[in-house]
């Protein structure tokens, strides 16, 4: 493990410790390659592709606008049931108590994703400069209410801006209109970061990468936390099949990559 790059955070050691006895059981890394899974999102593809079919039709018709990396941290789905259930139960739970633990093992996956591969990603696009996350797919919520404000954070603190559901999002289609960003200014020239908790097909998030371009960023990055998988489809299904079922989350897997960190530059 390259712990020599990763960045320095207060009380690094103990929240290092704390992730890797709580994440290998609870998550499992997204994978990545031609004819395994999509090298956008990592969803299971089928055959010699590239890229799933979401991701195709988003680039033919978004060409340039949408994000230039998409960093999926883990697979939630029927073999890693803690991911989907927490992606759940940290927004809609009832109970506080299961909210907050269901809170804190997202946290600690984000919190090592960034410290250790932050760089790998700005050895890739550079300093992250902004951060923001994806609004609610209800119009007219406040955006420091939602809980995903809680799990947006990058470790060298770079400015924070908000991003606003004008209307309400349309399933499975990418609608930049949308999505207001206040704070364009701080946005112009700037490498943003986009965290969203959860991808399907990924059209409210890259509505959200290209509301940002529209407002001047430069470059886009977004870190997804889960990305859902829909068990019902075949080649997913046969995908998870394929995968060995007491496979646990590795933190030797860089989610910039999906594979070995990239070299510093
Ligand atoms: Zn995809
Ligand atoms: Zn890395």
């Amino acid at each position: 493990m390259s712990d020599a790059r990763h960045f320095d955070v207060p009380n690094y050691e103990e929240i290092r410790d704390t992730a890797l006895r709580l994440l290998p059981a609870n998550f499992r890394n997204p994978l990545i390659g031609q004819g395994l899974a999509c090298e956008v999102c990592s969803a299971p593809i089928d055959g010699l592709m590239t890229r799933c079919d979401p991701c195709l039709r988003q680039r033919n018709n978004w060409t340039g606008q949408l994000a230039d990396i998409v960093i999926p941290l883990s697979y939630a789905g029927s073999k890693n049931p803690q991911a989907r259930q927490d992606l759940w139960l940290y927004k809609n739970s009832d109970h506080p108590e299961v909210s907050r633990l269901a809170l804190n093992r997202l946290s600690y996956l984000i919190w090592y994703a960034l410290v250790h591969h932050g760089p790998c990603l700005e050895a890739i696009l550079g300093p992250v400069e902004v951060v923001t996350s994806v609004p609610s797919g209800k119009a007219g919520k406040r955006p420091d209410g939602h809980p995903l404000e809680q799990l947006t954070f990058y470790p060298t603190q770079p400015t924070r801006v908000h991003l606003v559901r004008t209307r309400d999002a349309v399933e499975r289609v990418v609608h930049p209109d949308s999505i207001e960003v206040a704070g364009s200014l701080a946005v112009n020239g700037k490498h943003v970061l986009v965290i969203d908790d959860t991808w399907t097909t990924g059209a409210s998030t890259q509505a959200a990468a290209v509301a940002l371009r529209r407002a001047g960023a430069a470059r886009v990055s977004v870190v997804v936390i889960g990305r859902w998988l829909n068990t019902s489809w075949g080649p997913t299904e046969q995908f998870l099949h394929a995968r060995p079922a007491d496979e646990l989350w590795s933190p030797e897997v860089c989610p910039v990559t999906r594979g070995t960190c990239p070299t510093p530059s």
